[in-house]
């Protein structure tokens, strides 16, 4: 058994779970919030307990010796030399990474050079890779990539309909993210449906405050709903999905923005937010409609909608739908969701077993034994992903 360390490093965040492998066992798992601050919370989960401290965290270096430290102090490792790996979550990985790759010196370049594309994730995920090459310079880190199981999708999938030299010159094109999800789940489907992944079609709705759809087949994906960044795609918590560009020149004059002020707001005031004018949250969207707030429904509505445009166009570019799955916390949490989405298509032969969709977090199937497209509830887990290619890549 081999101890590997999940990590995703955000800007004031630093995620971790330290997994027994190839058990695919949690062993801990936790979070340190508010880096840079007096105040910062670190959050430790032990046998199901959660343990919560507020204390002075200066930065990610300092996060990473808390929580090393404290796996020693608690007795969950006896000292540091214990953990084989670490995987890092790295959200841009560009056209320059179809798999999980070893971290050395050209990898931290190539990650750096790509950081005009992930402004906000890839340089924290830098300071989370420099934090813990440092506490654990004989451990082999991994990078696991959001855009690596992207990387099948062919070039008529791929590319906008744009002045050619800009993908030339700059790499612009669509790359998705939320790739090691769409892939977790699309084998975990295989697994349920009892049939090698090789002889199926599948559509996977991550569905979280960020959203994303993908379009496998054969477990290889060939298109997907985000672009050369999260804002492509569907409407979710905060990000505005596909609009046409125009607006942006148009509010810019009109309210006399920048352009980076008005892609902020199509970033972080648009979607359920910025329609309901309530919250990003689906389950505050959900209790206000309920209590009658027509813009509430109204933002989940269109997402709703658009989510079952993507099925429709996917449907057709992979030839028909074998499965149907459900991840992310909105995709494992709401009941309603699920039935409106899969409503919306049943032109495609879909009928919901709405009893079995009375379910939340577990995985299951939801649609009826006559349904031609099964639709299956399947919780997330990409730090699983993450171990799994860190154990590989470390073993080689
Ligand atoms: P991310 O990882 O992108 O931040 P999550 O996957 O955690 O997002 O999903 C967050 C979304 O899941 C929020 O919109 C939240 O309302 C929704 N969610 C979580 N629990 C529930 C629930 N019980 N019912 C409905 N929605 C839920």
């Amino acid at each position: 058994m081999k101890k590997i360390m999940a990590v995703n490093a955000g800007s004031s965040s630093l995620k971790f779970q330290l997994l027994a492998m190839p058990e695919e066992i949690t062993i801990t798992e936790g979070i340190v919030e508010r880096i840079g601050l007096q105040d910062a919370y670190y959050t430790i989960v032990i046998n199901g307990d959660k343990e919560k401290q507020v204390l002075p965290v200066k930065d990610h270096a300092v996060a990473v010796d808390i929580v090393l430290n404290d796996l020693i102090n608690k007795g969950i490792i006896k000292s540091l030399e214990e953990i084989s790996g670490v995987g890092h979550r790295i959200v841009q990985g560009g056209g320059s990474f179809d798999k999980s790759v070893l971290i050395d010196e050209d990898v931290v370049a190539e990650i750096t050079r790509l950081c005009d594309l992930a402004p906000l994730h890839n340089p924290a995920h830098l300071i989370g890779i420099k934090a813990f090459r440092e506490a654990l310079p004989n451990v082999k880190q991994v990078a696991v990539f959001d855009t690596a199981f992207h990387q099948t999708m062919s070039k008529e999938a791929y590319m906008y309909a744009v002045p050619y030299e800009w993908y030339e010159k700059y790499g612009i094109r669509k790359y998705g993210a939320h790739g090691t999800s769409h892939q977790y789940v699309a084998l975990e489907a295989a697994k349920l449906e009892g049939k090698p992944i090789e002889d199926l079609k599948i559509v996977t709705l991550h569905l979280g405050n960020g959203a994303s759809i993908s379009a496998i087949k054969g477990g290889k994906c060939i298109d997907t709903s985000m672009g050369l960044t999260p804002l492509e795609g569907i409407p979710m918590g905060t990000r505005s999905g596909n609009i046409d560009p125009t607006v942006v020149e148009y509010i810019c004059n009109k309210e006399n923005l920048s352009v980076s002020e008005v892609l902020d707001a199509l970033n972080k005031k648009s979607g359920y937010l910025g329609v309901s004018g309530v919250s990003n949250d689906s389950r505050d969207l959900e209790k206000c409609m309920y209590e009658g707030n027509e813009r509430c429904k109204l933002a989940l509505d269109i997402q709703y909608k658009r989510i079952a445009d993507y099925i429709g166009s996917y449907y057709v570019y992979l030839g028909g739908i074998d499965v149907i799955v459900f991840t992310a916390g909105i995709g494992e949490n709401s009941e309603r969701c699920r039935s409106e989405v899969l409503r919306r298509i049943s032109v495609l032969g879909v009928e919901l077993d709405e009893e079995a969709n009375k379910v939340r977090g577990k995985a299951q199937l939801i649609t009826k034994p006559t349904s031609k497209i099964r639709a299956y509830l399947i919780p997330t887990n990409e730090e699983i992903v993450i171990a799994r290619d860190t154990l590989k890549l470390i073993s080689q």
